[in-house]
């Protein structure tokens, strides 16, 4: 119920939420499921969030609130991460929307209900090998990749940014926004309260900063790819225009806080 991961069969532990990065939520581990997420009341919430990309959350919201993005482009669509909620009329909405030829998702905490996803629409899952111990439901639906970058279709790219998580990965959509690009980023790549800005943590809720040879790899590894729009992974967490020169300052600003280098 905190972290919102399914597994593929009740256990006592959840590894995500015992590790460092999370928490085990305050009234102890507690459970659920989708049929009882359905019971309590929880609908879809489909709306666009920019253009070609709609945002696929719930109400009230699960796991940490975050919402998933429905990529529409000429080569295929890609859901890009995952909320643990999924009902027929979810999927009704996404399949008028086009439906989903591909899932990727940017690290553990966001793993929500990607199987039950992946079958509804029979698509793969993209996770990055370094990842492959937190996949809490294993299935033939997911692909692990290896490396530094994965095209999984025309003009759109997996980049092992490595930030949060060694296998966290961000999405490269290189003709959205008319050819200036964009960034999908879950929280690999942290769209901040300030939405000029960005920022890198190791943890979230227990404030542990990323290391910054982490966030050095992430920067040069970005660098050959042009966008404008940073989307981050909660609803309106966008960097509307020149992102990539939001990611640069950013991460020098943070370089330079984290060095105390003046
Ligand atoms: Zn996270």
């Amino acid at each position: 119920m905190t972290c919102g991961v399914q597994y593929a069969e009740p256990r006592d532990d959840c590894p995500i939420c015992e590790d460092e990065r999370q928490y085990v939520g305050w009234d102890g581990q507690r459970w659920t499921s989708v049929e009882e997420l359905r019971e309590s009341g929880h609908r879809g919430r489909v709306a666009e969030e920019g253009p070609g990309v709609y945002g696929v959350g719930t109400r009230p919201p699960t796991a940490i609130g975050q919402r998933a993005l429905l990529v529409r482009t000429p080569t295929g669509n890609v859901l890009w991460d995952m909320v643990s909620h999924i009902d027929d009329d979810m999927v009704r909405e996404v399949r008028e929307l086009g439906g989903v030829d591909a899932i990727a998702i940017s690290h553990p905490h966001f793993y929500g209900s990607m199987i039950e996803w992946a079958h509804a629409f029979d698509a793969p899952v993209y996770i990055h090998e370094a990842d492959r111990r937190w996949v809490a439901r294993p299935d033939e639906a997911v692909r692990y990749w290896s490396g530094d970058t994965l095209e999984i279709a025309e003009g759109l790219t997996l980049v092992n940014a490595g930030v949060h998580f060694a296998g966290g990965q961000v999405l490269h959509w290189r003709d959205a926004e008319d050819g200036r690009g964009a960034l999908f980023s879950g929280d690999i790549v942290q769209v901040v309260n300030d939405r000029d800005w960005v920022s890198f943590m190791y943890s979230y809720p227990n404030l542990i900063p990323e290391r910054p040879r982490t966030v050095r790899r992430a920067l040069r590894l970005l660098e050959p790819y042009a966008f404008d729009r940073v989307y981050g992974g909660w609803w309106k967490k966008i960097v509307h225009v020149d992102g990539k020169e939001a990611v640069r300052r950013s991460a020098d600003r943070y370089l330079r806080f984290a060095l105390d280098d003046e």
